[in-house]
């Protein structure tokens, strides 16, 4: 019997007997209809310099892609826009979870855009996205007025591969965005380690988010995130948190005071503020324009930005470098019975790297 529940042990319950499925359930949609056209490196970059923000989009898919093609055509887009990069503040935002990330830079972003005019792009850069395959960093739905805002476009970090390769993208669409006519560039990241360097590698100007906690806020944070601050701002200072916050103001203003003079010349300055009434919003976006305008004059934001494409240069050697290697068929094929020598201590480290690496080299020459 096909459905034994339609036995009469089972009475009260019948199993109908199923249907062919049909080919296509309308032989006319044809799937072709929905394929979006394919662009052109031209198509790309017209769209993208006429500020059109659905081909925008497109072409940071592109760069966030993993296939060749798609990088290739990504690569000659970034060329061709380079030359109408540039023009931009970008300010990279750093705090830990739940620190006002999102929160501030709804207001910060809509703050900006009435007081200057312009047009803002927030992008991130999001490490934990490489074991979730998620981001979390950089969502519409956590801002709400940026989101709407139609001089806003907000593009969650990149999710596949290594921090580095994480924040090459970010970078890559930076300039894209610029290209694109935005003069206001955010880059948001969560305050973990690691990420903060790679922000502070693509940004003028660096913002540390914090909140006043139980005292202990400044063990909490490495003096290498507090060196590369450009500013220090205090969240939360509302309500019955307003002491709190001041006192932890000053706990870090007198902590700067320990550093030497960064090489910016300019002194990185501590402020309180809150997010979620909007108070201090104003101070915080002065402190901004008044850096910018301090470096612009002092030849120091040129200096940077230099500094910043000699990094990446050798930031996407290492990182072709790296996928050449661990992408060669006979590299992988051994990979894994070094791993087992070396746990096994049949073999030194070194002495592993060395054979994987002569193998290597050895498949390059032929
Ligand atoms: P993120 O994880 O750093 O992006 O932090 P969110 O912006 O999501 O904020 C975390 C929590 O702090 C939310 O519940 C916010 O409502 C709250 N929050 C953010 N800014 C302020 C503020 O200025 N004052 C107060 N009291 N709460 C805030």
């Amino acid at each position: 019997m096909e459905h034994p529940e339609n036995d009469e042990a089972y009475k009260g319950l019948t199993v109908n007997s199923g249907i062919i499925h049909p080919d296509s359930v309308n032989p006319y949609l044809k799937a072709s209809r929905f394929k979006r056209r394919e662009l052109s490196v031209n198509d790309y970059v017209e769209g993208i310099i006429k500020g059109d923000t659905v081909i925008l989009s497109r072409a940071v898919t592109l760069i966030e892609s993993l296939l060749p093609q798609h990088q290739a055509l990504a690569q000659e887009v970034i060329e061709k826009c380079l030359p109408y990069s540039g023009n931009s503040v970008r300010v990279g935002i750093s705090g830990v979870p739940g620190a006002g990330k999102s929160t501030s830079i709804d207001v910060f972003g809509t703050h900006i855009l009435e007081e200057k005019g312009g047009k803002l792009a927030v992008l991130a850069i999001d490490p934990s996205s490489e074991r979730t395959k998620g981001s979390i960093l950089g969502d519409k739905t956590r801002m709400e007025k940026l989101s709407v805002h139609p001089k806003s476009f907000i593009r969650p970090s990149p999710s596949a591969g290594s921090l580095g390769g994480v924040a090459r993208k970010t970078r890559e669409t930076i300039i894209l965005c610029e290209a694109a006519g935005f003069d206001k560039i955010f880059v948001e990241t969560v305050g973990v380690g690691q990420s903060e360097t790679a922000v502070h590698s693509m940004v003028d100007f660096f913002l540390l988010l914090q909140v006043a906690g139980t005292g202990d806020e400044l063990q909490g944070i490495k003096r290498g995130i507090m060196e590369m601050a450009d500013g220090i701002v205090i969240n939360k200072c509302d309500g019955d948190n307003v002491e709190r916050s001041n006192l932890a103001a000053s706990h870090f203003r007198n902590a700067l005071h320990l550093f030497p003079m960064p090489d910016s010349g300019w002194a990185p300055k501590v402020l309180t503020y809150s997010g979620f009434y909007g108070l201090g919003i104003k101070e915080i976006w002065d402190m901004i324009y008044q850096y910018v305008d301090f470096v612009k004059a002092n030849g120091y934001f040129q200096y940077r930005r230099n500094e910043q494409n000699k990094y990446w240069m050798y930031e996407s050697i290492n990182e072709n470098l790296r996928n050449s290697f661990y992408n060669n068929a006979s590299v992988d094929a051994m990979l894994a019975m070094k791993e087992e020598q070396v746990l096994q201590g049949k073999v030194t480290s070194f002495a592993a790297a060395k054979q994987l690496l002569d193998l290597y080299f050895a498949q390059m020459k032929k």
